[in-house]
């Protein structure tokens, strides 16, 4: 905040009041802040696979590579955070281009049951291996929205996989599928982990997660749901989300169906 003021005298000489111009610089400022916090906080997610790839590698190059299981699980390690260093610049990347409206969006009617359905088939063995029911919604009626197709597969694809990997072995998550006159509504509801109260607003930060070492060990990037969020935004909609902590979580993606 910037503050000018002058006093205030009249005809007379007699200083009458002051005159006060406030400045409000809060939001460049914020912006500025950013932009910093997230050099800093790429820098920083960056550098923990590249520690963990260079620290194996050198063990294994000092000679534990003469015991061939703790090669084996050594190799198992850098290919994972290897793996992970790829998601992650594959999401900073795309991050990027949907922020400065980089992507250009092709509509095209999409078939809402039909998208969720092949998208959801691309996660059936991951969920099956957690012993995790998924059901979809009903088949009618038909729901067709005039949408881009691979933003929305994106945005299902990331709130999926999340249920899958915050639920628990046997849990169960439901899609549910939902139109009124205008709006289409797609919902993810898991019986995982749930997301603490206090965490919520903070969720759809880029970088931010409730337990890190559980986001790494899953192989999470903590930018899924800052790239659902601005899916969501470049294609009109809104997202909100419900939890209880211990008990599971809904996230609700309202959108458009002509724009
Ligand atoms: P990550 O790669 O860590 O999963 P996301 O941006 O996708 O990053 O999610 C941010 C954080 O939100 C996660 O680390 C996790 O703590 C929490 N979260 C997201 N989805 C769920 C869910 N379905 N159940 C419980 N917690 C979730």
């Amino acid at each position: 905040l910037e503050v000018n003021f002058a006093p205030y005298i009249n005809f007379k000489g007699e200083a009458k009041g002051v005159v006060v111009v406030l400045h409000d610089f809060t939001e460049v400022r914020r912006l500025e802040k950013m932009r910093s916090d997230f050099v800093a906080n790429v820098s920083h997610e960056l550098r923990t696979p590249i520690t963990s790839i260079k620290g194996f590698t050198e063990t294994l190059l000092d000679g534990a590579m003469q015991d061939e299981e703790t090669c084996r699980n050594f190799l198992q390690i850098i290919s994972d955070e290897s793996e992970r260093l790829y998601r992650m610049i594959r999401d900073i990347l795309d991050l990027s281009k949907i922020e400065q409206k980089r992507i250009s969006l092709n509509l095209v009617q999409v078939n809402v049951q039909d998208l969720i359905s092949s998208t959801v088939a691309l996660l059936q063995e991951q969920a099956q291996r957690k012993q995790i029911s998924i059901t979809l919604p009903k088949a009618e009626p038909r729901i067709t929205l005039t949408t881009d197709k691979d933003c929305l597969q994106q945005i299902i694809l990331n709130l999926v996989t999340n249920a899958v990997v915050y639920t628990p072995e046997g849990g169960a998550i439901t899609l549910e599928l939902r139109q009124d006159s205008r709006h289409v509504q797609i919902q993810v509801t898991d019986t995982g982990i749930g997301i603490p109260e206090q965490d919520l607003p903070r969720i759809f930060e880029r970088f931010y997660r409730v337990d890190k070492a559980r986001s790494r060990d899953s192989g999470g990037t903590g930018l899924g749901l800052a790239i659902v969020k601005h899916l969501v935004e470049s294609l009109h909609g809104q997202i909100t989300v419900k939890s209880v902590e211990g008990k599971g979580s809904t996230f609700t993606v309202t959108l458009p169906i002509e724009w």
